[in-house]
């Protein structure tokens, strides 16, 4: 990693010991397991925090590892919003709070969503269709056929902040989004590519643009449900923006007061605390951000 790599992303945060021997372990401590819950994107919360039941209660749990004498898994099964509703959890989205939970709560929330995410979606067997179950702690699924085990999976995604000679960097407003929301160019890494290749054909493709040079600055899980998004800088010197007008209905160079003064005058609103997009924006701005430009 070089110098200019960011820190603090929110949710690549986390302080959970998860080495994979430790499974086996956590395991065998059922009982004492310090089990939550999650749905999709959201978390079952007790006062600002994980609100935590009990192990017996589930027939499946993934194991996430242990902190100060204490072991954390979460639930695989079972009717958690029933659950979360007799204990008076509230849910929340990992979105809406991922910046402002605890360095280790976060972390296990994060992994969390990711790997139920994948538990979820990926029940039968890629070679011959059969059920498949959970194993390894939760760390796999295994096929009772055929005895092939299956991993879950994080798909890397790159996200690029774009300046070009004047320093003004690029705000793309997706065709999905809202007229006032923008961020940067960002996209799935394909197979057989590499990450500079992926910002090189993103830029391309979303906007025209030929990057000159790539930075990379640092990376956070997304587990909205399964990405690793890599953040990078890159410097172009073609300013013409030509939107695909699929994926981006449009694109504008900002320069430090055109974005001060756009996000006053409420024309624009920029990425949430939690994301990556966010960093990358503050970095290049040389400072915090106030909240109230954050989309809703
Ligand atoms: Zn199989």
């Amino acid at each position: 990693m070089n110098s200019q790599t960011l820190t603090g992303f929110a949710l690549s945060r986390g302080k959970a010991e998860r080495l994979a021997e430790t499974r086996a372990l956590g395991a065998a401590l059922q009982n004492e397991l310090k089990v939550f819950l999650v749905n999709g994107p959201e978390i079952a919360m007790a006062n600002n925090g994980l609100g935590f039941v009990a192990a017996k209660d589930f027939e499946s749990l993934a194991y996430l590892g242990f902190f100060e004498g204490d072991h954390f898994a979460v639930a695989l099964s079972g009717d958690v919003e029933s659950i979360a509703a007799k204990h008076g959890f509230e849910w929340h989205s990992l979105r809406t709070v991922g910046a402002d939970l605890g360095d280790l709560e976060v972390g296990l929330a994060t992994a969390a969503i990711a790997l139920n995410n994948w538990h979820r979606t990926h029940t039968h067997c890629p070679r011959c269709g059969d059920e498949t179950f959970v194993s390894n702690s939760g760390w796999t699924r295994q096929c009772p056929k055929d005895g092939t085990e299956h991993y879950p999976r994080t798909d890397p995604a790159i996200i690029v902040a774009i300046t070009n000679p004047e320093d003004k960097i690029l705000m793309a407003r997706q065709t999905v989004w809202q007229p006032t929301h923008f961020s940067h160019v960002a996209g799935f890494v394909e197979p057989g590519e590499t990450l500079e290749a992926a910002v090189a054909r993103e830029a391309m493709e979303e906007i025209g643009i030929k990057i000159d040079s790539v930075t990379y600055m640092g990376s956070q899980p997304w587990p909205f449900p399964a990405s690793l998004m890599l953040a990078f800088v890159a410097t172009t010197s073609s300013s013409e923006i030509t939107v695909d007008g699929d994926e981006i209905a449009e694109a504008y160079w900002y320069s430090r007061a055109e974005l001060v003064a756009a996000c006053k005058a409420g024309e624009l609103r920029i990425p949430s605390k939690v994301s990556v997009a966010r960093k990358l924006i503050e970095h290049w701005y040389g400072s915090e951000l106030p909240d109230e430009w954050s989309r809703p």
